[in-house]
């Protein structure tokens, strides 16, 4: 096959996952109707969900190709939030997958303004000791872009005031995995609150929590170089 239908072909598969990681969104509680967004980078630009196209109703040549400056090709009008997802993606070269959706209980922390404390050890796998939200700002502009960036700063998830959440990945799958998983754990956290305030891990726990998270790959974490006190499978070389 030649290098541009070999292109064609995965740009293709993409689309086709891209729809299928949608309908996964809606599938698993996350989202609801046609709110909620997601883009992946593609060749020089990224593909994104056109905007306000029911999931069930979206077929791959409904996904907008972009490009870096804005300029799209496509049947519909990309996603409002366009922008986020291209800011998030020039600026972030160790994510290729950017989603967002209105989690009911991330939204409802949202809307309190309230970031996710260290106060179970899986907020770890959002890359830090939080899980920030980013503050208000209008759907659809460059100031929600740029508070995104900011509560994203080595994050891998945060939550948008008054809006929902962000989770980023390498793929389609560890970003839907990660906005499951922090809309678990705001779920818990919101559970937890009426108890009393739950006790935070403190840096040095969550110090370790990151590293063995990174030893483990735990996540998204990637693992480093010479890491070798991790039980691996017989045969294999590599912890795992
Ligand atoms: P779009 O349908 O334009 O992607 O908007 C949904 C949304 O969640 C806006 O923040
Ligand atoms: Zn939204």
């Amino acid at each position: 096959m030649s290098k541009s239908a070999d292109s064609k072909t995965s740009e293709h598969t993409l689309r086709r996952d891209m729809v299928e990681t949608c309908r996964r969104m809606n599938a698993s509680g996350i989202n609801q109707g046609t709110s909620g967004n997601l883009s992946a980078r593609c060749g020089d630009g990224f593909l994104i969900t056109p905007s306000s196209l029911a999931y069930d109703a979206m077929k791959p040549h409904d996904i907008m190709r972009m490009a870096f400056d804005g300029s799209y090709e496509g049947e519909h009008r990309p996603s409002s939030e366009w922008r986020f997802h291209r800011d998030i993606l020039r600026a972030r070269s160790d994510v290729n997958v950017v989603l967002h959706c209105h989690s009911v209980y991330a939204t409802t922390l949202a809307c309190q303004h309230r970031m996710i404390p260290a106060f179970h050890y899986m907020v770890g796998v959002a890359g830090g000791t939080t899980i920030r939200c980013a503050r208000y700002a209008t759907f659809g502009t460059q100031a929600l872009s740029d508070a995104a960036l900011e509560a994203l700063d080595d994050r891998l998830a945060c939550l948008l005031g008054q809006h929902g959440q962000i989770a980023l990945g390498n793929s389609l799958g560890a970003a839907l995995w990660l906005a499951i998983e922090v809309e678990t754990l705001a779920r818990i956290y919101v559970q937890a609150l009426p108890l009393g305030t739950p006790p935070v891990l403190d840096d040095a726990e969550m110090a370790r929590v990151l590293d063995q998270m990174r030893r483990m790959s735990y996540g998204q974490m990637p693992e480093p170089e010479g890491s070798n006190d991790v039980a691996r499978p017989k045969g294999k070389q590599k912890a795992g």
